[in-house]
């Protein structure tokens, strides 16, 4: 007979779960359990192996769960959900675009409670790391640090003038490209490591057409000097490829290039316009692709991503706050490249590795989250098996991807700490957030003259 082992005592213990570990190997457990100590995952098994180990201090019963890694968005501005809903038809980015409430004209406060909107439906759809940059990145930090989510942040910058880009017109200044410097190692300064490491901060150059060659050298030293990731916006748009050739004589990714920047630590968002040596560049430098399927959709393009991940660029996925849901941006991500005619390593497993691993890895976090393994951080997220959108599920990945979404999660973890309980965020009061959102963006649309559709009528009297 075994001697009996007292069981150990761990924060909390997911039980009795389809535990789809992304795992090297792949493990999918039925009845799985996991257990997490000190915000990590200490022990991961099926059946009765995990919890017969372990006293937990709290326990969810995961029967009817599927139990799945936190996802990796690498690529969002909250506060840009001012203009979610109202951009997506007129074709371009915001920051291009005349006639709409523009990031430069948002105060502090505005900013945040967007921030918080996006972060909260990013959470609530099963992101459980985030990265998101724009202007007022403290207010960013501080939206993450509330409600729970890990995040790397930084801030947006730029030396050519936003009211001039509304026109079409490059003017570079000296001193917006200061103060948007300024601006990003303040928050680097204060927020790097808050949380217990959850918060990271790193810096962010808008994109090769809105920086300067010299504000782009500066950056590379900057990272050079704190560490971290480069996130960017990379050959988005053809007005941004004939800017830098204009300019510079380079195409986009060339003037990161030159400015010391395309390595391993680049994460470059869209990847649309990009000649056969750029994505060769790419490819050689180790970069990382931050994939926006939808967004690149939404303005009738496709990104040849499976193209630049052939010659060696890391791929990840973002929904870069058009809509939160990296359910949605899986299937998408797979789907535009077949339509491009691409076949080979494209399916369900691999559109999560870029959702998950893929993202972990881009963001030097490769070791700490990303799958379900012991050692990693216990970033969880529980999806409703009793939903019809996942049913059925015969080899744990396709339904996922082909038929889940966002809503199917009902259970966040980060950290080791539960977020999101049943649907319910428990750090804020997850319906005031949109309330205070709304009327945030109802009075932003009514300085731009656009009468917000819940204004223009007046309720009929009841009785
Ligand atoms: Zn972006």
């Amino acid at each position: 007979m075994e001697p009996a082992i007292a069981p150990r005592i761990c924060d909390l213990l997911v039980k009795g779960g389809l535990v789809v570990t992304l795992d090297g190997t792949d493990r999918i457990l039925a009845g799985g359990a996991v257990a997490v100590e000190g915000g990590r995952i200490v022990d991961v098994g099926e059946g009765d192996e995990v919890p017969i180990r372990w006293s937990p201090v709290r326990t969810i019963d995961a029967r009817d769960r599927l139990v799945m890694p936190g996802l990796v968005n690498v690529h969002n501005h909250t506060p840009l959900m001012i203009t979610r809903g109202m951009i997506e038809d007129l074709g371009f980015a915001p920051m291009f675009t005349a006639g709409i409430p523009q990031g430069h004209r948002l105060s502090e406060g505005e900013a945040t409670a967007l921030s918080r909107l996006g972060v909260y439906e990013m959470l609530r759809t099963g992101s459980t790391t985030i990265v998101d940059f724009y202007r007022y990145p403290e207010a960013l930090a501080k939206a993450h640090s509330e409600l729970g989510s890990r995040a790397v942040i930084a801030g947006r910058i730029h030396d050519a003038d936003p009211e001039a880009l509304t026109q079409k017109r490059y003017d570079y200044s000296a001193a917006i490209g200061a103060a948007s410097v300024a601006e990003n190692i303040a928050l680097v300064e204060r927020w790097q490591g808050h949380d217990n490491g959850r918060i990271r901060c790193d810096f962010a150059p808008h994109a090769p057409d809105t920086c300067s060659d010299d504000l782009l050298r500066d950056v590379a030293d900057l990272v050079r000097q704190y560490g971290g990731n480069v996130h960017t916006h990379v050959c988005q748009s053809p007005i941004e490829v004939s800017q830098t050739r204009a300019r510079s004589g380079r195409s986009p990714v060339e003037v990161l290039d030159a400015a010391g920047l395309l390595d391993q630590r680049l994460i470059a968002a869209h990847c649309i316009h990009v000649t056969a040596d750029d994505e060769a560049a790419l490819g050689a430098a180790k970069a990382t692709m931050a994939y926006t399927p939808i967004g690149n959709a939404k303005t009738g393009r496709i990104a040849p991503a499976a193209s630049i991940a052939s010659h060696g660029a890391r791929m990840a996925l973002c929904t870069d706050t058009f809509s939160g849901d990296m359910f949605e941006a899986m299937r998408w991500a797979v789907a535009m490249q077949r339509i491009r005619g691409e076949k080979d390593g494209l399916n369900a497993r691999a559109a999560l590795r870029w959702a998950t691993q893929g993202g972990a890895e881009a963001l030097g976090l490769g070791d700490e989250i990303g799958s379900i393994a012991v050692g990693k951080k216990a970033d969880l997220v529980l999806l409703d098996l009793s939903e019809p959108t996942l049913a059925p599920v015969i080899d744990g990945f396709g339904a996922l991807v082909w038929s889940g979404n966002g809503n199917n999660v009902k259970t966040v973890v980060v950290d080791g700490r539960i977020v999101i309980e049943e649907g319910l965020l428990l750090s804020a009061d997850g319906a005031e957030l949109v309330r205070e959102a709304q009327k945030v963006a109802e009075a932003l649309w009514a300085r731009h003259n656009v009468t917000p559709v819940r204004q223009r009528h007046s309720r009929p009297a009841i009785g």
